[in-house]
């Protein structure tokens, strides 16, 4: 069942859970992640991230998307991850996506809000969800072990009373934010600041989301979810899972067909994705 992310968060909202969102880079991803929701009858966001077009352009797998979706006996909704440019989130608006993020918070304040009032305003006249982002992550979607030692992460944390003000001025659904989590994988175990959590949900009374979910320890997601994230972004985790289950599968030897290692794959993120909904959704 297709879903926008305004309905799927109101789940999450009324349960006190959050709806994870996982990267659907290819076939594989886009049946491990549906296939793990329906199995645990949990609604879920599967997204599509600029950065990952390169793999997979979004006219050949957001058709597949929305189709998979329409398809699923679970509340599925078709994300766009950090739409940078707007060439991107027009596409996915024209591809029956439900959801897209306009991420320009790398740019100046007014640009920001100035663009994200923009999607905001084409995005509601069609249905589609809107998400921004406040505050900065120290590295980018693909970045895996990227050091940022020399910049604190605090300085980039969202503030409340910005974060109102934003909110109010764009309309939007859903706000990305800053509060120690970052994206790829951890070198060491992040350190969460629950009260930005806490002040900005109290000063927007919008759904947050975590990005950066990957390598947040149980506890984290727990109090994260308790302080108000409503949606939180997983897949470095899950793809390490589809990696390692591939290469097993290689190195064993047993096999020279490729569709044995993506079936092994699939399996192993599946598996993942399911332990990751099942922490989120209290089950
Ligand atoms: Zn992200």
């Amino acid at each position: 069942m297709l879903v926008n992310l305004k309905e799927i968060l109101k789940i999450a909202e009324a349960d006190k859970t959050a709806i994870g969102m996982f990267n659907a880079t290819g076939f594989d991803s886009l049946q491990a992640v549906v296939g793990a929701a329906e199995e645990l009858n949990q609604p879920v966001i599967i997204a599509h991230a600029e950065v990952h077009n390169v793999y997979n352009d979004i006219s050949m797998v957001g058709p597949a998307m929305v189709a998979v979706a329409k398809n699923a006996k679970v509340p599925v909704c078709v994300h766009l991850d950090h739409g940078t440019s707007l060439d991107m989130v027009y596409k996915a608006l024209r591809l029956g996506f439900t959801s897209v993020m306009m991420d320009a918070s790398a740019l100046p304040y007014e640009e920001n809000l100035r663009l994200t009032k923009m999607i905001v305003e084409a995005a509601h006249a069609m249905d589609v969800s809107v998400e921004a982002e406040l505050g900065r992550l120290v590295t980018g979607e693909a970045g895996s072990g990227e050091n940022h030692a020399e910049m604190k992460a605090e300085d980039f944390y969202t503030d409340p009373q910005e974060a109102e003000a934003f909110c109010k001025e764009t309309g939007i659904d859903a706000l990305a934010i800053a509060f120690g989590t970052a994206h790829g994988f951890y070198t060491a175990q992040p350190k969460l600041d629950f009260d930005v959590v806490k002040n900005v949900a109290k000063a927007t009374g919008l759904p947050l989301v975590m990005h950066g979910g990957s390598g947040v320890s149980e506890e984290g997601f727990k109090k994260s979810i308790a302080n108000g994230i409503r949606k939180i972004n997983y897949y470095s985790y899950m793809s390490k899972a589809g990696y390692t289950a591939a290469k097993t599968v290689i190195e064993s030897g047993k096999t020279n067909y490729l569709h044995d290692v993506e079936y092994a794959a699939m399996q192993a993120m599946k598996e993942d994705v399911k332990k990751a909904i099942k922490v989120f959704s209290n089950k």
